[in-house]
């Protein structure tokens, strides 16, 4: 295994030099084999167990790794801090996989940097596992996100309110370019630095926006035009759509939308307090410290605008000096995002109820239903695999039993819903089955299964529970056997439920 170092070679003023802090008894714990196929990396997990617990745990540099902490700003519940960055994090470097697309490996819980302030670098064992499970289940849902590679145990204790095991997670990403990462250069006006970024950014992640060298070979001056900058945001904006309406569609809440937690990439990243929804509900949060719910389920769309349009301020200055032709290019694009949010979150309703196209009557079915369902307290995951199951022949009681919906008004209402749906979907119903099947998972990451399973493995040390519950997520749309065993909706509907910010 071989790392390059691109993100480093972009100078000083993005990143600093930091190893990682060695730990006293680094255990693998976890290894995600698939992930490490799709790299090349050739490990074998029995022979090589001790080296990769001490490559990915920061105790032993991997070839060619020169680690760095990235800086970046963020705005935080709306409030921007401009000196955040990896305060426990170290990007490793990058690693091309099979396809040649590049990688940034990162462990996380390695240690402290000077983006620290005055935090202890580390990750409890809990969160560490939890953004592994979270993070293999988005994936196989169809969720755009980052993964983790392996999780390490330090054999040290982390200081919470009491002492916990640590442990390092390994992270891969197609990048960490946040929002925050502009933000930072913005804040200090530094507008070389936010072409530098661009560019390394648009070769990462949207190769087609063609960038040519400037004609003079000695110039360091970088040669992008406004029209590419204009592209890339556009790109951006591209990827935020297929992220977020993926969010809604399996009722992921991320949590803590801040900027410097939103990925260019428009990958998942940081999952310290997400959660997933039971019943539908829009305003549904876990997240302890979002008192206000800024960062509801169904404000997910709204604040990725808002992100986006934090990121378009950065970018401004590089798209033309004066800031009103700059927004005259940006501020369609905006408005666009919005559409497309909008048209994207109904198709993918329509999606999940059997529709193949969007057409006139269907965006008020669809907010007839999430109407219904909000007052009917019914489960987003399995309101829509009952729905299919009645397909080929709605069973009135049993769907009433299925929902749990007992009271007789409700009923009616469900009933008027119920033979609009199928008026709708009636003609085609092979097709409807065919999507339904496709967006609608068995089985998500619920709460009290995930808090479940951390609490068996960390009291017990036994991680089967784990790996078999990792078996199942990994093919949410395929009934195993085991799957029933982890589709059941919390019984106390997750009341006192609480997240919090751990990996
Ligand atoms: P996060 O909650 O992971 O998005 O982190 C926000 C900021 O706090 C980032 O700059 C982190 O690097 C930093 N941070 C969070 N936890 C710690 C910790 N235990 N030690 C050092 N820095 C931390
Ligand atoms: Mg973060």
């Amino acid at each position: 295994m071989k790392l390059s170092n691109h993100y480093h070679q972009l100078g000083e003023a993005f990143s600093q030099e930091a190893n990682p802090t060695p730990v006293s008894e680094p255990v693998l714990l976890l290894w995600n084999s698939p992930l490490a196929e799709s790299l090349s990396l050739e490990f074998s997990l029995s022979d090589d167990a001790e080296l990769l617990a001490q490559y990915f745990s920061g105790s032993r540099l991997i070839d060619g790794s020169k680690p760095i902490a990235q800086a970046y700003s963020g705005h935080q519940f709306g409030y921007f801090n401009h000196q955040l960055g990896d305060g426990r994090a170290h990007l490793l470097g990058d690693i091309k996989d099979r396809s040649g697309q590049c990688w940034d490996v990162q462990l996380k819980g390695s240690g402290t940097s000077n983006f620290s302030r005055s935090g202890d670098g580390r990750c409890a064992l809990g969160p560490a596992l939890r953004e592994f499970i979270m993070s293999e289940a988005m994936h196989a849902l169809g969720v755009p996100t980052t993964r983790c590679l392996s999780v390490v145990v330090t054999g040290e204790a982390v200081y919470r309110e009491q002492p916990l095991p640590g442990a390092v997670v390994t992270r891969i990403a197609s990048s960490h370019i946040r929002v925050g990462t502009f933000q930072y250069f913005a804040a200090r006006k530094d507008f070389e630095a936010i072409k530098k970024l661009t560019v390394f950014a648009i070769n990462r992640h949207f190769p087609e926006i063609e960038i040519h060298k400037t004609s003079d070979e000695n110039s360091n001056e970088i040669a992008l035009n406004s029209q590419q900058v204009v592209d890339f945001f556009a790109a951006i904006l591209n990827k935020q759509v297929k992220l977020v309406v993926s969010w809604l569609r399996v009722g992921f809440i991320h949590g803590v939308m801040n900027t410097d937690n939103s990925a260019i990439s428009g990958e998942t990243i940081d999952y310290g307090p997400c959660a997933m929804m039971n019943h539908y509900h829009s305003d549904t949060v876990f997240s302890s410290i979002d008192r206000n719910g800024r960062y509801a389920f169904g404000n997910q769309s709204k604040i990725m605008q808002w992100n986006m349009a934090r990121l378009a301020d950065c970018l401004l200055p590089i798209i033309d000096e004066d800031e009103a032709v700059a927004m005259a290019k940006i501020e369609p694009l905006l408005r666009q995002f919005a559409n497309d949010l909008q048209y994207g979150y109904f198709a993918m309703m329509a999606n999940k109820l059997g529709i193949t196209e969007l057409s006139e009557g269907d965006v008020e079915l669809i907010n007839d239903l999430l109407a219904l369902m909000q007052e009917s307290k019914a489960d987003y995951t399995q309101f829509f695999v009952t729905l299919k199951g009645h397909l080929t022949q709605i069973k009135l009681n049993e769907f009433f039993i299925e929902i749990g919906i007992v009271e007789q008004e409700i009923q009616e209402k469900w009933q008027a819903w119920l033979t609009r749906w199928y008026e709708r979907v009636v003609a085609d119903l092979i097709s409807a089955e065919v999507l339904m099947a496709k967006n609608n998972p068995l089985v998500i990451p619920r709460n009290h299964h995930v808090e479940h399973i951390l609490a068996t493995c960390q009291t017990t040390g036994n991680l089967s529970p784990l790996l078999d519950f990792l078996t199942v997520l990994q093919q949410p749309y395929t009934q195993l056997d085991e799957t029933k065993h982890y589709q059941d909706k919390p019984s106390d509907d997750d009341e006192n439920y609480h997240t919090f910010c751990g990996t």
